[in-house]
């Protein structure tokens, strides 16, 4: 598959990976990601019945909100959200060039 690229400054080719999916089950709702988030894509929500945590050793009360990728279509594939993420919520891929 050949993925769309980018240039840096001094001309070095880059590959965005664009986030693609947020695991719910997995993610805390500390807000790191939507803190270093430069675009409008990421909102924090009341956690749903059908979003609930894998790991109990969290306290419901601590975690009652969830991170949701609101905008995906917004996102530059930046690569900060999962940087400083500390549950490893994030999955991403790298966008085909259409014929
Ligand atoms: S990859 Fe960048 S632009 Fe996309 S959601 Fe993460 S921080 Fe935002
Ligand atoms: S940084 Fe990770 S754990 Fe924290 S709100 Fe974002 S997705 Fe959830």
């Amino acid at each position: 598959m050949e993925a769309i690229t980018g240039l840096t400054l001094n001309g070095t080719t880059w590959t965005p990976e664009f986030a693609t999916a947020l695991d719910p089950k997995k993610c805390i709702g500390c807000g790191r990601c939507y803190k270093v988030c430069p675009r409008d894509v990421l909102d924090l929500i009341d956690r749903g019945e059908d979003m609930e945590m894998e790991d109990e050793d969290y306290d419901e009360d601590d975690t009652a909100s969830v991170m949701t990728l609101k905008n995906a279509g917004d996102c530059i594939g930046c690569g900060a959200c999962g940087r400083v993420c500390p549950k490893g919520c994030y999955t991403y891929a790298a966008l085909p060039v259409q014929a």
